[in-house]
């Protein structure tokens, strides 16, 4: 089947309290990981692609090893979703491109003007039958080039449920990203992070049925980590989003989790285990190979944290 919309997916994960899995794709082998993983656990996907991976990647490659991944697993629905577009212009190209679903990203700006872009947005994408995710609040951390408050500045920046509300009333978006107490990046928190669950249940009881995004929400394992300090690197000690509160979230209002920097971890962790273990190793598929291993592995065990591993069929 071709490449497929959220709509779906996110009224099953609502109804049947899970969340579905949004992870970001660079090249062949983390997209190989991923779909590898949820090819064996028959859970639904959403494909998600960044302006920094449209730069560094251009996106007739990644088109293309989309392309692939689809072709060969008809039984699963797969989204292709642009992460974070700050403008108009982007989330056009996009659906231009043949994205299914784009995020509109003005969370910056005024509450007004963050309506008038997201409208805008709305409207061109429905047009073209495209969903779209808006975002209201804001998030700590970096990613990229979205650079978020301060972690100690987190908990005053949560979105508002009051203005949640309105947000979707006037700007019609599909899904909406909240600022609830997550952290772009591998360097969250330095203690253990408690989710404002009560945001997603205040904006849940006043949107029934609504889907929320969760921004932010790797856990930065220990277990990569670890390897990668073992093997000469140097990343401080910090801490992620606990598996436990985002199992929480994906039970509540939460359909949409997105993780990019556990990816990133575990391909760098296991390249720098081979490289430190077999110093003379100089074919790439010889690293890039274990690095897909343990993307693999790792997108398994999230499937099992939202919960979504099995339920890839009930999606189509
Ligand atoms: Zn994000």
């Amino acid at each position: 089947m071709a490449l497929v919309g959220t709509k779906k997916m996110f009224e099953m994960a609502y109804k049947g309290g899970y969340a579905i899995g949004a992870f970001n794709v660079n090249n062949m082998e983390i997209t190989q990981g991923i779909i590898n993983a949820i090819a064996e656990e028959k859970a639904p996907l959403i494909l998600q692609i960044s302006r920094g991976a449209r730069k560094y990647a251009s996106m007739s490659y990644l088109r293309g090893i989309i392309d692939v991944a689809v072709a060969e697993n008809p039984d699963i629905p797969i989204a292709m979703h642009l992460d974070h577009g700050d403008t108009f212009e982007i989330c056009k190209q996009c659906v231009d491109d043949g994205f299914t679903s784009v995020m509109i990203d003005a969370s910056k700006l005024p509450f007004d003007e963050n309506v008038k872009v997201t409208r805008e947005v709305v409207k061109y994408a429905h047009d073209h039958e495209v969903v779209v995710e808006a975002e209201l609040g804001q998030l700590g951390g970096i990613e990229e080039d979205v650079v978020g408050v301060s972690s100690d500045d987190i908990s005053k920046h949560l979105t508002d449920p009051a203005q949640a509300e309105e947000f979707v009333e006037k700007t019609g978006c599909d899904s909406l990203a909240i600022a609830c107490g997550t952290s772009h990046g591998a360097y969250k928190f330095k203690t253990e992070p408690k989710l404002a669950f009560d945001v997603i249940e205040d904006v849940s009881k006043r949107l029934p049925g609504f889907p929320l995004v969760m921004h932010g929400s790797s856990s930065v394992l220990k277990e990569f980590k670890d390897l990668i300090n073992k093997y000469g690197g140097d990343m401080p000690d910090a801490m992620g989003v606990p598996e436990d509160a985002i199992s929480r979230a994906a039970k509540m209002a939460v359909c949409k989790v997105n993780i990019d920097t556990d990816l990133r971890m575990a391909l760098t962790a296991k390249i720098r285990q081979v490289f430190v273990e077999s110093p003379a190793e100089f074919d790439p598929r010889k690293y890039l190979g274990p690095g897909r291993e343990a993307i693999r592995n790792m997108v398994k065990h999230k499937l099992h944290v939202l919960d979504c591993a099995g339920k890839a069929s009930e999606c189509l």
